[in-house]
């Protein structure tokens, strides 16, 4: 068996992971990060993963703090004005940006973020990747927790649980989480169409579920948005299936769109995603952290999953400032505990009102079509609630 010696092994080489490592290496700390899956590091295709994230105001402070927004901004499509329509009630709400110089979010498609941070780090000394490395056991040695993955070996002070909605640690160390099933799948687009976006934002309230439109980079010169459409799993496996004709996809996405962007020109990716959302009874353990997806997930209503996982890292990374100023020491219980003090109740915040929202749109009996009716408007016609809540969505 191999074995290798780190401060902080990170499980999970993915948006959370690969972030983390970055952030811990550029403060001194020696790093070794595990994927499970194989993956060429030199290959330009890292990803299959054809999503993108609605990067919001805040967590772009953080990248910049960071030095890699300079690089992510040549991806990122600012979204200047939200629109929600709930076609249910026939209401509106138009958000604006309430602060001057900046923007309500970006759009970056996930392959970006990740080929950018991978570039990154693999300047870096003290970062070492083991790919195809599935954690599958831990123990503990005196001040060191020891990482097992396919015949290596992996002793640290500190694990950090990068490693998604399924977590293997979580699973290992036997924290107890609390899950929403929402027998819903989300249908990922990303096309071509006729008009420009202008920088907009749509969130429509349907019948089944929410749909979002969102503005991306043109490509090749054309006009690009991604459509996240939750949905039940027979529509959203009926609408990805192969066997479907790309004119009845166009057909049906035209349907919902049409006003907006003109018509669809082209289709470049279908992807989808089994909906739910979890949030663990605590994010630590001894000697190890819950960061991002294997901490808590979220209905993507509001497209805020990853910012939320972005602001763990925030948390990581000012913690290990203080380990490294001799405040806490890496890894022990009082750095675990205030690590949980500093991320849960934020979590548990948008855990809820996410899974909320999903739920009061969805309703459509008369009495919570006239509250859904009379919400809007009133939000609509109130300027200070508006700001408000664009400042939540900005994450600042
Ligand atoms: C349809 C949809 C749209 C979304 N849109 C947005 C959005 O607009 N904005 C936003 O902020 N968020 C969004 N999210 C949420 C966002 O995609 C996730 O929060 C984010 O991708 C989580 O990243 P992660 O690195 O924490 O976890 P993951 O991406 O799940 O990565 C976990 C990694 O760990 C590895 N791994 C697993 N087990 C092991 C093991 N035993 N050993 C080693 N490695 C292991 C996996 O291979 C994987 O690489 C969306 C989610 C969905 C479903």
């Amino acid at each position: 068996m191999k074995e290798f010696n780190c401060d902080i092994h990170i499980v999970g080489g993915a948006l959370t992971g690969l972030l983390t490592a970055y952030s811990a290496s550029k403060l001194g700390y020696n790093v070794i990060v595990s994927e499970k899956k194989k993956i060429n590091l030199n290959s330009k295709k890292i990803t299959t993963d054809t999503r993108t994230t609605a990067i919001s105001e805040g967590s772009k402070n953080f990248l910049e703090s960071q030095g890699v927004w300079k690089l992510i901004k040549n991806f990122a499509e600012p979204i200047k004005q939200i629109k929600v329509i709930d076609k249910e009630v026939k209401a509106n709400i138009d958000f604006i940006n309430p602060k001057a110089k900046s923007n309500l979010g970006y759009i970056v498609k996930n392959s970006k973020l990740i080929n950018v941070l991978v570039k990154e780090i693999k300047k870096k000394r003290n970062v070492s990747f083991l790919f195809e490395s599935s954690l599958h056991d831990l123990s503990y040695q005196n001040s060191k927790i020891i990482g097992f993955s396919n015949e290596k070996k992996i002793n640290a002070k500190l694990v950090i649980a990068a490693d998604g909605k399924k977590s293997a640690v979580r699973k290992l160390l036997g924290t107890n989480l609390f899950t929403k099933n929402y027998s819903e799948k989300a249908l990922v687009v990303n096309f071509l169409h006729e008009k420009p976006h202008n920088n907009i934002a749509y969130e429509f309230f349907l019948k089944n579920g929410p749909l979002a439109l969102l503005p991306m980079q043109r490509e090749k010169n054309m006009n690009q948005s991604a459509l996240i459409w939750s949905n039940i799993p027979k529509v959203v496996d009926l609408i990805s299936s192969k066997g479907l004709q790309t004119e009845y996809i166009e057909e049906v996405l035209n349907e919902k769109i049409f006003k907006q962007l003109g018509n669809v020109l082209r289709i470049n990716s279908i992807q989808s995603f089994p909906l739910s959302a979890h949030i663990n009874e605590k994010f630590y353990e001894d000697r190890v952290i819950y960061a991002g997806d294997a901490a808590h997930s979220i209905h993507p209503i509001a497209g805020q999953g990853w910012n939320l996982g972005l602001r763990d890292v925030k948390s990581i990374t000012s913690l290990l400032i203080k380990a490294k100023n001799k405040k806490y020491s890496l890894g022990t219980k009082g750095f675990c505990k205030e690590y949980n003090a500093l991320c849960y109740y934020d979590a548990y915040r948008l855990f809820e009102i996410t899974d909320k929202l999903n739920w009061i749109f969805k309703k459509d009996q008369k009495q919570y079509k006239f509250l859904k009716k009379i919400g809007l408007s009133l939000i609509n016609n109130n300027r200070a609630i508006k700001n408000k809540i664009a400042d939540f969505a900005m994450g600042i």
